[in-house]
């Protein structure tokens, strides 16, 4: 474990996340999903890690927001959806640090379902941390727009610095693999084996930084990327791209770089018709996991990610007994942007 810390030391990090983050075991949905001496769900509360109603986007923040400040950065620019929960944490970050948030507000990805979407959520949360929200499109060219951005904020004598969606590099990763040592130290401390790492996969960071962390620390555990975007072609080649991008910048050994394409495993099926859009399964997963555990998941990512997982528990891909760590990614606002989803019949 000190190896991959002192790795880690070479990279400046601010403290913005309340860690470590629960790890819980979740007694009563293991129960209701498979028979006695079936898997054991357990999940890592990256929900609860404070800043702005947390998630996981502020791990990699502690990261991004750390490069930013070594630069000389006074400004920030990220772009997403309207109800982009990297985008809510970037901007309650930039507010606790004091630097200005410029966002890039994705409209039309998503095909408007709910009267609450645009206005409520994490968009409510943007403009409430002081962000400067310019709404784009989703059809036009919106990198053009955030380039757009970027050299406004130049010709007046800013200093911005261009987080990528999601938070998603190199950089952004490293706060996952960090997230490994603090996982293990906690299964550890309760004598409990983590078989397989279960997720919602998006814009592939989260991925990325466990896979190089297991891979250093503990390869014999497997890590499931559930595919959220109906593109899980797609998310694998950008878990690939970016995990050996992560493991050269810690200087791992070749022998290491090689094990990391094969430990990259991402599952389709669960996402429904395509990104943002709310299928049956993730209703009654999200359903199931409040009325057992009082535990909250959202209708885009994490609530997708605990359906793949538990068609996964159900068609017996987990061993007897064995634990299933889920990583709870957050996004709580969201469920409210999406309550229509589930009225009464829905
Ligand atoms: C961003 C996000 C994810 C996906 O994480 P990536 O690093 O983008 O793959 C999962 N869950 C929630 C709630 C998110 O906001």
């Amino acid at each position: 474990m000190t190896s991959v810390l002192d790795r880690l030391a070479a990279f400046p990090r601010i403290k913005l996340a309340h860690l470590p983050t629960p790890l819980e075991r979740l007694d009563r949905l293991s129960a209701h999903i498979a028979a006695a001496g079936g898997p054991v769900i357990w999940v890592k509360r990256d929900d609860c890690t404070g800043l702005g109603l947390g998630g996981n986007k502020v791990r990699k923040l502690e990261y991004l927001m750390a490069d930013a400040l070594a630069e000389g950065a006074d400004a920030v620019v990220t772009g997403g959806v309207v109800q982009s929960n990297h985008v809510r944490q970037t901007a309650a970050a930039a507010a606790k640090l004091g630097l200005a948030c410029h966002l890039a507000i994705m409209t039309g990805r998503v095909p408007r379902t709910d009267p609450d979407y645009d206005d409520t959520g994490n968009i409510f949360l943007d403009r409430l941390f002081g962000a400067h929200c310019t709404l784009v499109d989703w059809r036009a060219d919106r990198n053009a727009v955030i380039a757009r951005l970027l050299d406004a904020l130049r010709r007046d004598g800013k200093k911005p610095y261009f987080i990528p969606y999601g938070g998603s590099s190199a950089v952004g990763a490293l706060g996952f693999v960090r997230c490994v040592v603090e996982m293990l130290d906690q299964a550890n401390a309760v004598g409990m084996r983590i078989g397989h790492v279960v997720l919602a996969s998006g814009s592939a960071g989260t991925q990325a930084g466990l896979v190089v962390g297991l891979a250093a620390l503990a390869p014999e555990v497997r890590v499931i990327g559930i595919d959220i975007d109906a593109e899980p072609e797609r998310v694998r080649a950008d878990v690939g791209r970016v995990a050996l991008e992560t493991a050269r910048r810690l200087a791992f050994s070749p022998a290491l770089l090689d094990n990391i394409v094969p430990a990259i495993e991402v599952v389709g099926g669960h996402a429904g018709p395509g990104y943002g859009l709310v299928n049956k399964e993730t209703v009654e997963a999200i359903r199931l996991a409040a009325e057992l555990e009082g535990l909250l998941f959202d209708p885009v990512y994490s609530g997708k990610g605990l359906a793949g997982c538990i068609e996964l528990v159900r068609s017996g891909r987990f061993a007897p007994r064995e634990n299933v760590l889920f990583v709870h990614s957050g996004g709580i606002p969201a469920l409210f942007a999406y309550r229509s989803a589930f009225a009464a019949g829905a």
